[in-house]
């Protein structure tokens, strides 16, 4: 059961004083913990995160990325770290382990279980409650140390991960990537009810994939839908965080394992995280 004190939820909750059903990290300490979902997988749910991650690392805070996606785990490829390890280590003389998040360029702190096996290509065939440990115990045993963020790459869908996330872990607030089409934004908003059901707050979505910008006149083109981003929030009723562009130098970097340093120094997703930060 979770410490009121040491909890990311403390300020916001309302169980306070009469216990919860929220898991306690052992290692670490956050200010926030934000969960990053979509209902649905490829709408650039990791991508954001990482996009996140790298912003908030060079605007001077502590960031940590739980890679939740646990049979598809992408983290490692967005932030240039495939060639590294998560370590396991046992204290001497004791069956308790700890695992030792690996750490980017920037010093943000990951763990992805494509970090603990042999090669990244291998999958994991395990089924929900196996998962769902995994999940919890890189949360829980993770040496973090002390977070302004911890970002969760949460598993797409509302199936048995995503609860256990919304849960068991003392979540901030969600942001929601979609698309610009409906039979996306229909899928997200499954999520987003969910969400509301247990009471997670969410703080807003992301279109993403929302324009392509003509290289010659700067114009933004809508490629997959006449309506605005707007029409797309209002329809999840939800703020409109920001709106994302296909950014073929972005996947090229992301392919090279460079795309931190691109991040870092692209301008456009700076209102993300000025929104997320306020
Ligand atoms: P999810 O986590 O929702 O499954 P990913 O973040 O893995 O989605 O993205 C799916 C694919 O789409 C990846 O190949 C990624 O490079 C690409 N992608 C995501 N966002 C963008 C974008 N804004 N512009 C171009 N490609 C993108």
């Amino acid at each position: 059961m979770s410490n009121c004190d040491s909890c990311a939820s403390n300020k916001s909750c309302n169980q306070k004083g009469k216990g919860c059903n929220k898991i306690e990290c052992k290692y670490g300490k956050f200010k926030k913990i934000i969960g990053i979902i979509s209902g649905k997988g490829g709408v650039g749910k990791s991508t954001v995160t990482g996009i996140m991650a790298v912003k908030l690392a060079k605007a001077g805070y502590k960031v940590g990325v739980l890679d939740g996606d646990i049979t598809g785990p992408s983290m490692p490829r967005i932030l240039g770290i495939s060639n590294k390890r998560n370590l396991i280590v046992q204290k001497e003389g004791s069956e308790e382990v700890k695992f030792i998040p690996a750490e980017t360029e920037l010093g943000i702190k990951v763990m992805s279980l494509n970090l603990m096996i042999e090669s990244e290509d291998q999958p994991v065939i395990w089924r929900g409650p196996v998962i769902n440990n995994v999940l919890n115990q890189m949360y829980v045993d993770a040496e973090w140390g002390e977070l302004d963020y911890l970002l969760i790459d949460m598993p797409p869908g509302t199936g048995d991960v995503a609860l256990t996330v919304m849960q068991g872990i003392p979540l901030d607030g969600m942001v929601i990537v979609s698309t610009p089409q409906d039979m996306v934004s229909m899928i997200v908003k499954k999520v987003v009810i969910m969400a509301q059901k247990l009471n997670v707050n969410i703080l807003g979505v992301v279109e993403n994939m929302s324009y392509i910008k003509c290289e010659k006149c700067g114009e933004k083109i809508r490629v997959f839908s006449k309506k605005s981003a707007e029409e797309q929030a209002k329809y999840l009723n939800l703020p409109l965080l920001s709106e994302m562009p296909i950014d073929l130098d972005l996947v090229e970097n992301l392919e090279n394992g460079t795309a931190e340093k691109y991040i870092c120094d692209k301008k456009d997703y700076d209102e993300l995280i000025s929104k997320v930060c306020k």
